[in-house]
C-alpha cells in the first residue's frame, strides 16, 4: 500500500500535477468545554483566538465529544469507533489491534506522522499511537506545554512534506493554575476562598462538597478553569496565526477542538468522566481548509466524524465500517442528514456496570440511558438546556427509535480486550491527576 502511494506520487509529479498534498494539523486542548467558549456565548472573553480562527472558517456549533474522559475519545476520533467498540475504554486497555487509524492511513499513502501529547493518559500503551512515525509523550507542566508547541511547528517545518500532525495540550485540564498574565485575570482574590486554588485537590474537594453550582467556591473554580482556557487559547492561536501565514504553498488543514468538556456541579459532578451531561460532551470545533469559506453551522455532529472527514478532504481511503460520517458535504453547505443518531458515553467503569451511561443525540433530541439499570430518560435540549426534564411520554416515537440504538451499542460492546501494560509509575501519575479516583 506504501509502495503503491508512493508510485502514484512519483508518476504525480513527473506528470507534472506537482504535490499538492496538504499538510493537516489536529488540535486537542484538553477538557475544553463549549459552554465556556466566548463564540458559544460564555460572558467572559476566554477564547479571542479560537474565535477569530472560527470566524475565518468553519465553527460546527453543535459538535460532541464520543466519551466523557480523554482515553476512549481520542481513541474514538482516530478510528472512528466507540468505545464500546475500539476497547480503550479504560487506563489498563488498549486500542483493539485490526482497527485501522486515521494515522496509519495517512503514513500509508505518503504523509509524514507526528504526535506530540502532552498527558500520560494517551501512552505508548494505550495503542492511540499506532500510525505515527514519531510519537512524544509530554508531562502536564508548563514547560512541557511549551515544548508540545515548538514541537508540533518543528515537524510542520520539516521538509519531509506533506505532515499530519496531532497536538494535545494539557490546558485547560485540571489543575486550573494558568501563569501570569492570566492568572488573576478572572478570579478576585478572596481570602475567604484562598484554598480554592485550582490545584487538583481543591477540585476534588468541591466535587466532594456537592456544593451548588452557584456557590462561591465553585463559582472561583470556573474562574481559574476560565483562566487556564485563556491561557491555552492564546498560545494556540499564536501557533495557528504563525502557521497560516507561512509562505509555502502547500495547503493546510487545520482542526482545532477539545476531547470533551468539564462539569462545575451542573449535575453533582466537577471535572470530567462521570456522565453524559452537555456539559461533559459538547466541545468546540471549527475546521480551516482550502475552499471551505467562513460560516456557522448548527447541525449536531460528532468527533466519530473527524476521520471520515480528514480522509476525504485528503482524498484518502475511508475506514471500513465508520460510525461517524464525513461532514464534507456539511462543511461545504451542501445537504447532509441533521437528525442521524450519534452516539457517546460515559467512563465505563468495569467493576461498577450500573455507572455506564450511554447519550444518543437526533437533532434536538437527547436520550440518556444508564443501560445495566433498564433506566432512560428523553430530554429536549432546545426546551430544556438544562436537562433536567423528561420528555419521553411527549414523544414515544422518539424514546423508542433512540432507545434501539443503546440496545444495538449493549450488543456490539467487545468483551474480549486487550490490555495495556501500565507501570507503578504511570498508575501513580494517573492518580495524580485524578484518573484512577472512582469518585470522578
Ligand atoms: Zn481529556
Amino acid at each position: 500500500m506504501r509502495a503503491l502511494a508512493v508510485l502514484l506520487l512519483a508518476l504525480c509529479v513527473a506528470c507534472g500535477r506537482g504535490d499538492d498534498r496538504p499538510d493537516v494539523l489536529v488540535i486537542v486542548a484538553d477538557s475544553l468545554a463549549a459552554s465556556h467558549v466566548s463564540s458559544h456565548g460564555h460572558a467572559r472573553p476566554t477564547t479571542p483566538c479560537f474565535d477569530t480562527f472560527a470566524a475565518r472558517h468553519v465553527r460546527l456549533a453543535e459538535a460532541s465529544a464520543a466519551a466523557a474522559w480523554t482515553l476512549p475519545s481520542v481513541a474514538s476520533l482516530f478510528t472512528s469507533q466507540l468505545q464500546e467498540v475500539h476497547g480503550a475504554r479504560d487506563d489498563e486497555l488498549r486500542l483493539r489491534d485490526d482497527l485501522p487509524t486515521l494515522a496509519e492511513r495517512f503514513r500509508d499513502a505518503g504523509w509524514s506522522t507526528h504526535a506530540i501529547v502532552q498527558t500520560p493518559v494517551l501512552g505508548s500503551r494505550t495503542g492511540v499511537d499506532r500510525g505515527f512515525a514519531t510519537y512524544e509523550v509530554l508531562d502536564f507542566s508548563l514547560a512541557s506545554f511549551e515544548r508540545a508547541l515548538a514541537l508540533a511547528r518543528q515537524a510542520l517545518d520539516a521538509p519531509q512534506a506533506p505532515h499530519l500532525v496531532y497536538l494535545h495540550v494539557a490546558p485547560p485540564h485540571m489543575p486550573y493554575q494558568a501563569p501570569p498574565p492570566f492568572r488573576g485575570r478572572f478570579s478576585a482574590d478572596s481570602q475567604a476562598l484562598a484554598h480554592v486554588d485550582g490545584s487538583i485537590a481543591s477540585a476534588r474537594a468541591v466535587h466532594r462538597a456537592r456544593l451548588a453550582p452557584d456557590h462561591p467556591a465553585v463559582a472561583r473554580l470556573a474562574a481559574l478553569y476560565d483562566e487556564h482556557i485563556a491561557f491555552v487559547d492564546a498560545r494556540l492561536g499564536e501557533l495557528v496565526d504563525a502557521l497560516q501565514a507561512r509562505a509555502t504553498p502547500r495547503p493546510l488543514v487545520v482542526v482545532w477542538t477539545s476531547d470533551h468538556g468539564e462539569a462545575f456541579m451542573e449535575h453533582g459532578e466537577q471535572g470530567h468522566n462521570s456522565s453524559v451531561y452537555e456539559e461533559m460532551l459538547h466541545v468546540p470545533l471549527a475546521v480551516a481548509a482550502p475552499g471551505l469559506g467562513a460560516r456557522v453551522e448548527s447541525t449536531p455532529v460528532s468527533l466519530l466524524d473527524l476521520a471520515p472527514t480528514l480522509l476525504e478532504l485528503c482524498d484518502l481511503p475511508a475506514l471500513p465500517q465508520a460510525a461517524g460520517r464525513s461532514l464534507v458535504p456539511l462543511l461545504r453547505n451542501e445537504p447532509f442528514d441533521a437528525n442521524r443518531a450519534l452516539l457517546a458515553s460515559s467512563r465505563h467503569y468495569e467493576t461498577k456496570p450500573e455507572r455506564w451511561q450511554v447519550a444518543v443525540r437526533s437533532g434536538r433530541f437527547k436520550l440518556h440511558a444508564w443501560p445495566a439499570l433498564g433506566r432512560s430518560e428523553l430530554r429536549d435540549l432546545e426546551l430544556d438546556p438544562g436537562e433536567r426534564d423528561d420528555c419521553g411520554s411527549a414523544h414515544p416515537d422518539m424514546r423508542a427509535r433512540l432507545e434501539r440504538e443503546v440496545e444495538h451499542l449493549q450488543r456490539e460492546l467487545a468483551t474480549t480486550l486487550d490490555r495495556g501494560e501500565l507501570s507503578e509509575s504511570d498508575r501513580r501519575t494517573l492518580r495524580e491527576l485524578g484518573y484512577a479516583d472512582d469518585e470522578r
